[in-house]
């Protein structure tokens, strides 16, 4: 430690340390926790000490309970500093594969804080909010257009809780119809862990089919897994693919699986690759979730909370979760306790996040059924055009065209000793969010890239420039060069797996 200076406070053990040399650079400021600021036990504001102030309420006076002392400036700095640590879809290009990070209009913003949506409470009489139902009713029937699935439920609060919802009702089903040997869910091994874990949630047993040598669902490798079917509750498969690619098989693979009594389960988190162009009830899909916050651009990576609805088939509307909203006449109201007694239960309190739902009725009617066509089309051109643009510096495992992502390894770069891992880190060098790294587990040093609709060329071509310079510093220089990178970030390489293995969620003065 150089040139360092010691400030003293009332309370000599609460000394902090000030350094000349922290990372404070060029108007970036450096910022530790508010708990490592100032420790002193003295108040953060100018109150004086009440004197002979007995304590009325009965109970022992409370003693000091740990927080910082700090005034309003500090604390308003410190949380300032911290916001510009955010690297957010609004700060620059997001490519992160199967997340469908795009731009989030701010039209949808500016609806959603509209007083009559923003300021009403869940438990106002029905009556005085007929609006904020027309919202969720409109919403239901754009996304049962948009799916080909009449059956809509907007609760879920997330993706990984659209399946939970998707596969309760399918389990509810089987089981109201007295399916009781069916207690097997088919799972490609390409899928999103929240597929496996959320069949084992509801109770069923996982039949992995390998899709590894042809990045798809073969109808060979399908029937294989299905065996006699009997025991066959569903599938649940992503399409198009967590490689990004359609399953060009899936008719006739939704036709057997629909002979054997399974329900087709999609995981709609791809939708941005079909949606305006391709209704998945028409591939055979059962049941459904949506990403409000991927394909329709609610916020989320620390944006907002999420939204997944689930979309199904008529002979799954009995089940579906509830409350829906309902029309009658020109009255909406939401669903009653008891009303629908084959429901598969609530997922949440209420109604879901209203607020997400305005966003993405508000994103839908915007663009209208020719924007939505449009932005699939967009985004399954800008993936190719990244595709074509790094094959031959990054290996692609399968041929393209791709859909909306596009999908390389490591493979031409770890013959210098250079990993995925190594290329992300050089992305946070040049300034870029890195790529889906690692996943699909399918494929060995998987990089998946996603670039959606919102991003205009020239932030492709630099990405692409980027991603052919660390190709080339792969060869040249080496792994030692990469493991140096980050440099121009505030923190370069942290130990990943020590903060996984042992996490340290509580901050203990003796450790610091
Ligand atoms: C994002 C994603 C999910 C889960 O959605 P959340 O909203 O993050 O819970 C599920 N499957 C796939 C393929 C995804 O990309």
């Amino acid at each position: 430690m150089t040139n360092t200076a010691t400030a003293l406070n009332d309370n000599e053990s609460t000394m902090s340390t000030i350094e000349v040399n922290d990372r404070t650079r060029g108007l970036n400021y450096d910022e530790n926790l508010l708990w490592e600021k100032e420790r002193c036990d003295t108040p953060g504001v100018d109150l004086p000490a009440l004197k002979d102030m007995p304590s009325r309420t009965g109970l022992p006076m409370r003693g000091m309970i740990g927080l910082p002392q700090v005034s309003e400036p500090q604390v308003v700095r410190h949380f300032v500093r911290l916001s510009t640590k955010n690297y957010s879809i609004d700060s620059g290009f997001f490519p992160l594969g199967s997340c469908t990070m795009k731009h989030n209009p701010r039209l949808n913003e500016k609806n959603a804080r509209m007083a009559g949506f923003g300021h009403i409470h869940p438990m106002q009489p029905e009556s005085t909010v007929q609006g904020a139902l027309a919202v969720m009713h409109d919403l239901q029937g754009w996304l049962a257009e948009l799916t080909g699935l009449p059956g809509v439920c907007l609760t879920p609060a997330a993706g990984a809780q659209g399946e939970l919802a998707g596969i309760m009702t399918i389990a509810r089903a089987l089981k109201l119809q007295g399916h009781h040997e069916k207690t097997v869910m088919l799972v490609p091994d390409s899928a999103h862990g929240t597929n496996p874990a959320t069949a084992a949630m509801c109770g069923f047993k996982i039949r992995t089919i390998p899709t590894k040598d042809t990045g798809r669902v073969t109808v060979e490798a399908f029937k294989e897994a299905l065996g006699d079917g009997k025991d066959i509750a569903g599938m649940m498969v992503t399409n198009p693919n967590t490689c990004g690619l359609f399953e060009t098989d899936i008719a006739e693979i939704v036709d057997l699986l629909h002979e054997a009594g399974g329900y087709f389960y999609c995981d709609g988190a791809n939708f941005n690759a079909l949606v305006g162009k391709v209704r998945p009830g028409d591939f055979g899909v059962d049941v459904m979730h949506i990403n409000l916050h991927k394909t329709f651009s609610t916020p989320h990576g620390g944006g907002g909370p999420g939204s997944g609805p689930i979309c199904v088939a008529k002979s799954l509307e009995p089940y579906i979760p509830s409350p829906i909203v309902l029309k009658e006449g020109n009255t909406y109201r939401l669903e009653r306790n008891g009303e629908r007694e084959t429901n598969c239960g609530r997922m949440k309190a209420f109604q879901g996040q209203f607020g997400m739902h305005v966003r993405a009725l508000s994103y839908m009617m915007s663009h209208g059924a020719d924007g939505l066509k449009q932005v699939s089309e967009d985004a399954v051109l800008n993936a190719n055009y990244i595709h074509a643009s790094l094959k031959n510096d990054y290996h692609a495992p399968f041929d393209g065209p791709v859909m909306h992502e596009a999908l390389f390894t490591e493979k031409y770069q770890a013959k210098h000793g250079v990993t995925t891992l190594d290329i992300a880190k050089g992305l946070i060098e040049y300034g870029m969010h890195p790529m889906t790294v690692y996943f699909p587990l399918v494929v060995n040093g998987a990089m998946l890239i996603e670039p959606t609709e919102t991003e205009a060329k020239d932030a492709l071509d630099r990405f692409i420039l980027v991603m052919k310079k660390l190709a080339e510093d792969a060869k040249i220089k080496g792994p030692d060069y990469f493991h140096s990178l980050p440099q121009a970030a505030p923190a370069s390489r942290l130990d990943e797996l020590k903060a996984a293995r042992e996490p340290k969620l509580r901050w203990v003065e003796d450790a610091a």
